[in-house]
């Protein structure tokens, strides 16, 4: 059985395994962004957008 994630950006529905667990970072295969795991309710799952430390590369 697998878990429902909605994409924060994309809003995309798509399923990960059961055993995902919070801090778990999952990518969205529409939109490619990566995700972090923040909550875990049920079946579904709360992600919100992986932050990138370090912002100023590319400078
Ligand atoms: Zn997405």
């Amino acid at each position: 059985m697998a878990k429902k994630v909605k994409c924060t950006e994309c809003d995309a529905e798509f399923e990960v395994p059961d055993d995902v667990v919070v801090g778990e970072v999952i990518s969205c295969p529409d939109c490619g962004l990566e995700l972090e795991v923040v909550e875990i309710e049920g079946d579904t799952v709360k992600v919100k957008i992986l932050q990138v430390s370090g912002e100023d590369w590319g400078e």
